[in-house]
């Protein structure tokens, strides 16, 4: 499984793309760095988008590639959303007021994108993988993922504040390589953390005390483009890896 970085920070300049993952040249995980980052033939080859939920740093990109991708394929992209992200989509994006509701344009029948709603918690099989969703805690409707395609899993926290079930499904995954983990905001934004459903450096650790991790690596990303220098710090020997744009990972 081969997983390419597109975008792995809390908010954008730039130097710094919000969260957007592409597994294979495939499947992206979250939409906030696609058509900052790939070229039209690469974008039109994308079939399938998995949203973590609806914040808009992670699906900045939906009505922008929907729009550039009209008339070059023969089928939707697949857009799948929580319920209630996939309500949020359609209530606020593809509205005709904010944005044209694309999930009917060119045609109702054969639209340029379509939303494929899942129940928070649900497995989706989506080409060769298999993906779990896990409820997390953030203020709106937000997922973590185990991605897996039979041989190899890699997961993904979402946004999220502490939380339990995440690393209980993550303690029971074969053959797991690695966990993209959030971490947003130095320590003394601890409060700020706390409200917003974020990580600091101190409740990150806490949290992967809670993770057996038999190898796994530990990956974060979300990090506040304010804050990336005291975050680094703040994780003081810590065996994880700070993600950048670019990186490049085979699992
Ligand atoms: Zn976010
Ligand atoms: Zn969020």
């Amino acid at each position: 499984m081969r997983l390419r970085v597109l975008g792995c920070h809390g908010g954008e300049l730039p130097t710094c793309k919000t969260t957007c993952f592409l597994i294979d040249g495939a499947l992206a995980l979250d939409a906030g760095a696609l058509t900052a980052t790939l070229p039209l033939e690469q974008l039109a080859k994308l079939d399938d988008i998995v949203l973590s939920h609806s914040h808009f740093d992670h699906v900045k990109d939906l009505p922008l590639i929907a729009d550039l991708v009209v008339g070059l394929r023969d089928r939707p992209i697949a857009i799948h959303a929580s319920r209630e992200c996939a309500k949020t989509l359609r209530d606020n994006v593809f509205n005709n007021a904010l944005w044209p509701d694309f999930t009917r344009i060119p045609s109702r029948k054969n639209p340029v994108v379509k939303l494929k709603p899942f129940r928070s918690g649900a497995t989706l099989k989506i080409g060769r993988y298999t993906i779990q969703s896990i409820p997390v805690s953030h203020p709106v409707e937000s997922c973590g993922f185990v991605v897996s395609d039979g041989q190899t899993a890699v997961a993904m926290s979402g946004d999220t504040g502490p939380t339990e079930k995440l690393w209980k499904v993550l303690n029971a995954t074969q053959n797991l390589k690695a966990v993209l983990l959030e971490t947003s905001f130095p320590n003394r934004l601890q409060e700020l953390a706390d409200l917003s459903g974020h990580l600091t450096p101190r409740t990150m650790r806490r949290e992967l005390e809670k993770f057996h991790r038999n190898g796994a690596e530990v990956l974060l990303y979300h990090l506040k483009p304010a804050f990336v220098p005291q975050v680094k710090r703040e994780l003081d020997g810590l065996a994880v890896e700070v993600l950048e744009e670019g990186d490049e990972f085979d699992f």
